[in-house]
């Protein structure tokens, strides 16, 4: 089978080296027209324009879950399969969450930047714990569920969830408390975006919601730009309707608004939450040994 890596930078050597000892063909740029799958990650769109080059895909390989950057109407229309990893990234994401909920109730990086300066600890700075707080997962999917189990061991008070498409039952086994999003933004004291962008989730978090949110709140999104408005939580955070909050993902990647950067109670990271050693390897392979499984079970040849 011939396959074109369409983000080669993005995808790990192991995956290609699985595809290369599985017998396929790494087509080069020039070739990558004669593709029968496509090897993407993040910063490809794959739509009804991109997909007119490759009459012969019929697979398609997402290193990492979303599939935000997909049509899949699209590609169910010309009956091509889109193969993601899903959950292979959720401990990477729950741990950079639980890093930045700490990192930022306690000004961390504030009085690393003071200590840089020479100044002594700024008391004016003084943080919050997350033994006895309450938190707010929107999307309670791998990435909400491993961040509440994580946090069986601190003491939070408790965790509310909003999903509504898991029952009470499948989020008790988490310890996660399902609730509406209007007590979620009243009662959390941090809030964590879980959830893939859609006409559903875009524009979730406006200058209206973060109203609603209590003026200690710190808003986390490591799912997808776009689910919070940029310019309200700029106007938001200038006018400190919330403690903080932080951003891995941007409504424009990589050429991110400048404005986010130059925010002090905004913390931004440029999409890392997931790039880990770990994750990198699942995200990768995960997909290609789907792919494998699939054709050894169609007894296709490669
Ligand atoms: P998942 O599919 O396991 O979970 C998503 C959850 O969101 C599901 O339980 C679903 O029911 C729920 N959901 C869907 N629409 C919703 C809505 N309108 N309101 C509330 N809940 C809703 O996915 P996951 O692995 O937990 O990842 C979540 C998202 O995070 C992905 O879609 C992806 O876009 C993003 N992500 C970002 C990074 C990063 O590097 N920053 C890494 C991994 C995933």
């Amino acid at each position: 089978m011939k396959i074109y890596i369409c983000e080669p930078k993005e995808i790990d050597q192991e995956a290609i080296n699985l595809l290369q000892k599985n017998g396929f063909t790494l087509l080069t740029r020039v070739r990558r027209f004669e593709a029968e799958a496509l090897f993407m990650r993040t910063y490809t769109t794959i739509d009804y324009k991109y997909l007119q080059n490759f009459p012969d895909v019929k697979y398609i390989l997402r290193a990492g879950v979303g599939l935000d950057n997909i049509d899949r109407k699209e590609c169910k229309s010309r009956n091509i399969e889109v193969i993601n990893a899903p959950g292979s990234n959720a401990n990477a994401v729950a741990e950079y969450v639980i890093c930045m909920m700490i990192l930022v109730s306690r000004s961390i990086i504030l009085q690393m930047a003071n200590l840089d300066r020479n100044l002594w600890r700024d008391r004016t700075l003084i943080g919050r714990e997350l033994s006895g707080s309450t938190l707010g997962i929107i999307g309670c999917g791998a990435i909400g569920q491993t961040i509440a189990i994580k946090l069986r061991a601190w003491n939070l008070d408790r965790i509310l969830g909003y999903d509504p498409y898991l029952g009470q039952a499948a989020l008790r086994n988490f310890n996660i408390q399902k609730c509406s999003l209007s007590r979620l933004w009243r009662e959390s004291d941090f809030i964590t975006l879980h959830i893939p962008l859609n006409p559903e989730t875009q524009n979730l978090i406006t200058e209206k919601e973060i109203s609603l949110m209590k003026e200690t709140t710190i808003l986390i999104n490591a799912s997808r730009g776009g689910i919070v408005n940029e310019k309200d939580l700029i106007t938001a955070l200038k006018n400190k309707a919330i403690m903080a909050a932080a951003l891995d993902v941007y409504e424009n990647e990589p050429d991110i608004n400048s404005e986010l950067i130059k925010i002090a109670n905004l913390y931004t990271t440029p999409h890392i939450a997931a790039l880990t050693i770990e994750a990198e390897k699942q995200m990768c392979i995960g997909p290609v040994k789907k792919l494998l499984d699939i054709l050894s079970n169609n007894q296709e040849l490669l």
